[in-house]
């Protein structure tokens, strides 16, 4: 093991929350059961939030990070041993527990997720939260009956990690995918994940009638605000749409038409306290459909030591697809 070895955490400093590199030890970690050997975390838009201050962490000092994946090294839990290969997304790491950008983290076993064998650790990372969360999202609309008809399904913030990698799950189950993007740079990128037409980003944004045209069997969104509002304005009859973000705003300026009219479901998806049964269905399903070129086409493998620079890139809508972020450099 190495000691000492390095972090980012988070710390008040003249009230305000700054992110900062640290040398710590085992002794600063959590008494937690099972002692994990990080290997890589990922960077998704809480870190982002985390790392530039907006108070995620909800007591410090705070190790940042909502997701790791590594090796057992020590466990006191007769779930889990030395060697196993192991993912933790969310259960509030970054937020009241201590997080994944550092080289190792001691987690409660209910956390962990078996690393699915067809995965590598830099690919379980690259997937991470925001990739679960894709899936999770999936699952639900899937639950709810989606239909594969000709209809469209609608998928927001397309380029970043949760749509990345939604259209890619979308289309694998049949699906017509079609992305909202405001990168028309990005549209190669998407149509290489399966989207099969494209709408820009702005079309959504515009507050409009209640009712509009019924255009989407469903959806996926990241964005909420107005974007969301006017998805379910077009959704069509018996649809769902599946809410997991805010990158566009935290309001919801809609009317319940769409819903008592139209049947039309609002799924609300959370990553981060999801039951276990659930998660282990997400993983399932990534490592069935997720195929290695489109992991690929998503990923690039970060440093932890740029951190700092890539934050607010992420909160600006920047970033294209995931960032794997490697604890060791
Ligand atoms: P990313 O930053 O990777 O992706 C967000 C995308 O949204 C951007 O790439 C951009 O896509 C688009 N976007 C950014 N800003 C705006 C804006 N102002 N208006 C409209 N679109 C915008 O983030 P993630 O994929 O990691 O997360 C997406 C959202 O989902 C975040 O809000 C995050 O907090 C949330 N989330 C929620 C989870 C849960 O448990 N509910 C779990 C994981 C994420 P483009 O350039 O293609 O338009």
């Amino acid at each position: 093991m190495i000691h000492p070895f390095p972090a980012i955490v988070i710390e008040d400093i003249n009230g305000k929350q700054v992110a900062t590199r640290r040398d710590l030890t085992l002794a600063d970690l959590p008494d937690n059961e099972v002692l994990v050997e990080v290997a890589f975390s990922s960077l998704n838009y809480k870190d982002g939030l985390a790392i530039q201050g907006k108070r995620i962490a909800r007591r410090l000092p705070m190790i940042a990070g909502i997701d790791l994946v590594g090796t057992v090294v020590e466990s006191r839990s007769a779930d889990w041993r030395a060697g196993d290969g192991v993912i933790v997304n969310g259960w509030g790491m970054s937020e009241t527990e201590q997080g994944g950008f550092t080289r190792y983290q001691r987690v409660k076993p209910g956390w962990l997720v078996k690393l699915p064998d067809i995965f590598s650790a830099e690919q379980a990372a690259a997937i991470g939260t925001a990739g679960y969360t894709a899936a999770l999202c999936v699952d639900a609309l899937e639950d709810w009956g989606l239909p594969r008809n000709a209809r469209e399904v609608l998928v927001t913030g397309a380029a970043g990690g949760v749509g990345s990698v939604a259209i890619a799950l979308l289309a694998k189950a049949g699906y017509q995918v079609i992305a909202s993007t405001g990168r028309v740079e990005a549209q190669p990128y998407l149509s290489s994940l399966g989207a099969a037409g494209f709408l820009s980003r702005e079309e959504l944004q515009d507050k409009g009638p209640p009712l509009q045209q019924e255009r989407w069997a469903g959806a996926v969104d990241s964005v909420g605000s107005t974007t969301l509002a006017t998805i379910l304005s077009q959704t069509a009859y018996g649809g769902a749409v599946a809410a997991c973000g805010l990158a566009g705003g935290a309001d919801l300026p809609a009317t319940v038409l769409p819903h008592i009219l139209r049947g039309v479901a609002l799924l609300g998806i959370d990553s981060v306290m999801a039951p276990a049964a659930r998660r282990q269905r997400a993983w399932e399903r990534l490592a069935r459909d997720l195929d290695a070129t489109a992991l690929a086409h998503i990923t690039t493998v970060e440093p932890m030591s740029r951190l700092s620079e890539l934050a607010p890139q992420i909160l600006a809508g920047k970033i294209r697809g995931r960032v794997v972020i490697d604890v060791t450099r």
